[in-house]
């Protein structure tokens, strides 16, 4: 009996799966066991056509017999058409087998015989362990790979140490700007949770450069998704080298933003996933693309309709929003301002910032108060945020998995965050603009676990 691994898509992924190739005494039909879908069914046709395109006989007097496993996933992907032809050819000795212990087989078959790729998500993949044998279009990284054009090509795969896999590479950060201490406050929370944030205030307090540092200082993304990261950018020239920061414009279209349509592509918020989605003067958009946000939100995976097919892609961001307070950007809540737009529009245009779209922020913060002085280095907050991961890193260990913004209240108090004193709003300034929206959730240093880093102790 031949073994080898494949791979199969299952919801948005790419899981390995196992092929056992056996051949019995029989007719000569080939027989799938292992919850097959309609996809690798039809492979069969597939698979025989290639192989006696390209010269190759079909055992004689024989039945082949294949098992995919785990049998309870649904097999339904045509990269296993290549790992059930090279099971075959190796079984009954056609072609040698590489002489190596595991081997992972993906790639479609035509009917003659070429080998090619209709699923691209194997594009940037990372595979680990097993050393992987596929189409000479497929872009992987970091693992060696024996690269074939036709079934004929198995006889001698070209051969490929595997590109260097880049490594994730954190933007630079100048320590010496000036900043405020509620914006050191947000920056160091909003980059160690990954909380999606609403700014809201006036023109030049500093919404956009903030956006600029959260989304420099977020945690170095897992091996996982930095390999999802690569894969989701497999066809960009540059290669990413730190996660996403996507900034559509507030004229872009839906379409644009979740994908879809004629344009196969995937949209900017599967762009953005594992990085940050800055949508600039939130009140602007289009309320049908702010609605279309609610899906990729919640549920972190985008459903996309594209000819007669529907695809999921991730799309798990964090959110960064800014909106001016009225419609010329100048006003200021309480102080002096140079907006000239009439008392009713600017209230009508704050009444847009309530209900649904800011129950989508866990933060919403309020940047007025970022005009004051600025009296506290970028780089202390970058300090502290080292700080934050070194106690976390040491505390929890390999238990740290995910952002607090996607923990649920219950994971989330048994872990602490610290931030530095000097970052900490006073007790009776509230949040220091700081709000809650989420669930109900009142007290950031308290329900989310962040604790003013002089309080440790423990
Ligand atoms: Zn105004």
């Amino acid at each position: 009996m031949t073994k080898l691994k494949s791979l199969s898509r299952s919801g948005g992924r790419l899981e390995m799966i196992d092929v056992e190739v056996q051949l019995v005494p029989g007719l000569p039909v080939l027989e799938i066991l292992g919850s097959p879908g309609p996809v690798v069914r039809e492979s069969i046709t597939r698979i025989k056509s290639a192989m006696s395109s390209q010269g190759f006989q079909w055992p004689r007097a024989q039945q082949v017999v294949v098992n995919l496993r785990p049998t309870g996933l649904r097999k339904d992907d045509r990269g296993v058409e290549l790992a059930i032809a090279a099971g075959i050819l190796w079984e009954s000795g056609q072609v040698p087998r590489p002489d190596v212990s595991e081997i992972c087989v993906y790639g479609d078959l035509e009917l003659n015989g070429q080998v090619g790729l209709e699923d691209k998500r194997i594009h940037g993949m990372s595979v680990s362990g097993p050393r992987l044998l596929t189409a000479h279009e497929a872009q992987v990284y970091g693992c060696e790979t024996w690269r074939v054009g036709s079934l004929l090509d198995l006889v001698s795969p070209t051969f490929d140490k595997g590109e260097d896999f880049v490594q994730p590479v954190a933007p630079e950060v100048r320590g010496d700007i000036l900043i405020t201490q509620e914006q050191a406050l947000v920056v160091a929370v909003a980059a160690l949770g990954e909380h999606s944030l609403l700014l809201a205030g006036p023109a030049g307090s500093g919404k956009t450069s903030c956006c600029d540092w959260i989304w420099r200082l977020l945690n170095p993304p897992g091996p996982d998704l930095w390999g999802q990261i690569q894969a989701l950018h497999w066809d960009e020239l540059a290669k990413p080298t730190w996660r996403p920061f996507v900034a559509p414009h507030h004229t872009s279209t839906l379409l644009s933003l979740v994908g879809g349509g004629a344009n196969p592509g995937a949209g900017d918020v599967t762009r953005a996933h594992g990085g940050v989605l800055v949508m600039d003067e939130m009140l602007e958009w289009d309320p049908r693309v702010q609605e279309a946000l609610r899906e990729p939100l919640e549920r972190g995976m985008i459903r996309v309709a594209r000819a007669q097919h529907r695809h999921e892609y991730p799309c798990q961001f964090q959110m960064i929003a800014t909106t001016n307070l009225c419609p010329c950007g100048a006003f200021v809540p309480s102080g002096p301002s140079r907006c000239r737009c009439a008392t009713a529009r600017v209230h009508r245009y704050l009444a847009r910032l309530s209900g649904p779209i800011v129950d989508r922020f866990d933060l919403l913060v309020m940047t007025p108060k970022w005009l004051a002085k600025r009296n506290l280095r970028l780089g202390s907050v970058v300090d502290q945020i080292k700080a934050a991961r070194k106690f976390e890193a040491e505390a929890l260990g390999e238990q740290r998995s995910l952002p607090m913004a996607r923990q649920s209240i219950s994971e989330v108090s048994r872990r602490l965050i610290f931030v530095d004193a000097a970052a900490r709003p006073s007790s009776n300034s509230r949040t220091a603009g700081v709000t809650f929206r989420k669930n109900g959730y009142r007290n950031l240093f308290k329900e989310w676990g962040y604790r003013p880093k002089n309080l440790s102790g423990m």
